[in-house]
Parts: C-alpha cells; sequence; structure tokens
C-alpha cells in the first residue's frame, strides 16, 4: 500500500494532461459531428448505400473530412456495387494500411492524421489495378475540379501538339466550352517559321494548337483529357501517316498547374499500360499558322485522316 499511492497520484495527474493534450490535437482538425466522430475516431463503419458519395461521378479530388489531406482522384473510382465508394488507387502517400482489429482484414487510414477511411481489398479483379479501397463517405470531402482551376481567371489558354494541327483544330473546335482556336507552330529554335520551313524538320517546332476557353464551362483537365483521346499519344515523332518531328506529341503548359494536370493524366495513362510519348515542356511563343491552315477541314469541307476518337478515361 506503501508504493501505491505514488502510482495514483501520477495517474491522476496524468489524465487530465492526456485529455489536455487530446483537446489540442483535435483543435487542429476540422470540427466532426457525432457520426463523423463514429467513423473516423472511432473506426465505425457507414450503412451500405447510405454515403453521398457511393454513385457520386463528378470529377474532382477526395480529401480527408478531418484534416482535409487529399487522398483519392475522381479518376480512381469505380462502380463495385458493394455501397460504399470504391478506388482502385491512392493519391501517392495519401493511405496508411495497418491490420485491422479482427484479425483480417486491413484497415486504411489517412496517413496525416490516422483517421480511419474503411478498408482496402486486393485479387478481387474489379479493375486492372486488382484493388478496393472501400471508402466511407463519411471520412470524406469533395473537392470539385472546377473549383480546383484558378476561378479568378476569365479566360484559359492551352497549348497542344498532337500530329496534323488540321484534324487537332477540327476535333478541339467541336468542344462546348472553347471559345477560340488557332493552329501554329511552337517548340522550335527559329523565329515565325513558315510551313515549308518547319517541315523542312530544321526549326525544331512542333505543329500545335492554341486554344482559348471558358474555364467555367471546361477546364484544362477536360481539354487535356481529350487531347489524349484524340491523338495516339504512343506514337513518338509521327501521327499516324505523318511521321517528322513536327507531328510529335506535346504539351506546352503555360502555370504549374497545367503542368501537374499534365503529370497525373500522363500517370493514369501509363498506369493503363500505355508507354505515353507526349512530352512535357514550359511554353515558348506561339507562332501563327498561315491564314490557309487556319480552319482547314471547315474550308475545305474535308474530314481528319490522322486522328480518330478513342476513349481512355
Ligand atoms: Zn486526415
Amino acid at each position: 500500500m506503501k508504493n501505491f499511492f505514488p502510482i495514483l497520484a501520477l495517474i491522476t495527474l496524468l489524465i487530465p494532461i492526456i485529455t489536455i493534450s487530446q483537446n489540442m490535437e483535435n483543435e487542429k482538425y476540422n470540427l466532426l459531428t457525432p457520426e463523423e466522430e463514429y467513423v473516423i475516431l472511432n473506426k465505425g463503419t457507414e450503412m451500405p448505400w447510405s454515403g453521398e458519395f457511393v454513385n457520386h461521378k463528378e470529377e474532382g479530388t477526395y480529401t480527408c473530412k478531418r484534416c482535409d489531406a487529399p487522398l483519392f482522384e475522381s479518376e480512381y473510382k469505380f462502380d463495385s456495387h458493394c455501397g460504399w465508394p470504391s478506388f482502385d488507387d491512392e493519391i501517392e502517400g495519401a493511405v496508411k494500411r495497418v491490420p485491422d482489429a479482427d484479425g483480417i482484414r486491413t484497415e486504411i487510414i489517412c496517413a496525416s492524421c490516422g483517421g480511419h477511411l474503411g478498408h482496402v481489398f486486393e485479387g478481387e479483379g474489379f479493375t486492372p489495378k486488382n484493388t478496393r479501397h472501400c471508402v466511407n463517405s463519411v471520412s470524406m470531402s469533395f473537392i470539385p475540379e472546377s473549383q480546383a482551376q484558378e476561378p479568378e481567371k476569365e479566360v484559359g489558354r492551352a497549348i497542344f501538339a498532337a500530329g496534323c494541327f488540321w484534324g487537332v483544330e477540327h476535333y478541339f473546335k467541336t468542344l462546348e466550352g472553347v471559345k477560340s482556336t488557332q493552329v501554329g507552330y511552337t517548340g522550335g529554335h527559329v523565329k515565325d517559321p513558315s510551313y515549308e520551313e518547319v517541315c523542312s524538320k530544321t526549326t525544331g517546332h512542333a505543329e500545335a494548337l492554341e486554344v482559348v476557353y471558358d474555364p467555367d464551362k471546361i477546364t484544362f483537365k477536360e481539354l487535356t483529357k481529350f487531347f489524349f483521346e484524340i491523338h495516339d499519344p504512343t506514337q513518338v515523332d509521327r501521327q499516324g501517316p505523318d511521321i517528322g518531328e513536327q507531328y510529335r506529341s506535346e504539351i506546352f503548359y503555360l502555370d504549374e498547374n497545367q503542368k501537374k494536370v499534365s503529370q497525373k493524366l500522363i500517370k493514369i495513362l501509363e498506369e493503363k499500360g500505355l508507354d505515353i510519348a507526349t512530352k512535357l515542356t514550359p511554353a515558348t511563343e506561339f507562332y501563327p499558322a498561315e491564314n490557309y491552315h487556319q480552319d482547314y477541314y471547315d474550308k475545305t469541307g474535308g474530314v481528319p485522316y490522322c486522328h480518330t476518337y478513342t476513349k481512355r478515361f
């Protein structure tokens, strides 16, 4: 009994300290409702089919409800018909796997705050990645792609090279939200080259398309997905019958956001097994091509011979 008192005193002293430090820890994070606490802190599970993201199809990023860390991209989401949102991949380093208390399953938690997300299953064959992150909707928030882009911009600009610019322009002009397009030359080392000079393959330029768009109607990501779907991004310095470095596949990014979005999409395509040849280069001067190349198929009434649409995302 002699030694018991100091231990008791120590415990009595420690309990409030632990509670205070837990409160301080929680203050760093978003406030949670009792249902969110039940799932995120006490590792509960929401009712199947009850969560707001089960059938959610919008493009964007799923983040941690507790700490806002980005967890999953909408591209990783698939229909598993199990009643909870399912993803076949996670944003690198965002999700931590731990053995579940049941001794069978693998629990997944937010790598930043440790909040409970759900479980991960492998070998079910739902998608080529053979992985299903089964996540409680309650554990996540969602940032739509349209909000992730700079909303303050009134017009957006993007520059793509994807083979003969006649066909590239023909396709991009069909998109809702594209305000104007212009074919031209960029990425070379000669000022204001002519079509003949570019064709001679001595200037280093690519045939390219400048797209001016309304960011409220279409995002850079949607444009870039379309870019990858109207040409074959695995061909090196050619596009079908057109051979030469001026027909290379290249994205000339105008800011860090465009670079990041392009890298992300290239990674997704590579994970789908495509050997992507598309180059990613900071934009330099864009030289508009001669007038007769602008809106070529509108003027001539023809259809593109070297571009077709293939769904890739
Ligand atoms: Zn978190």
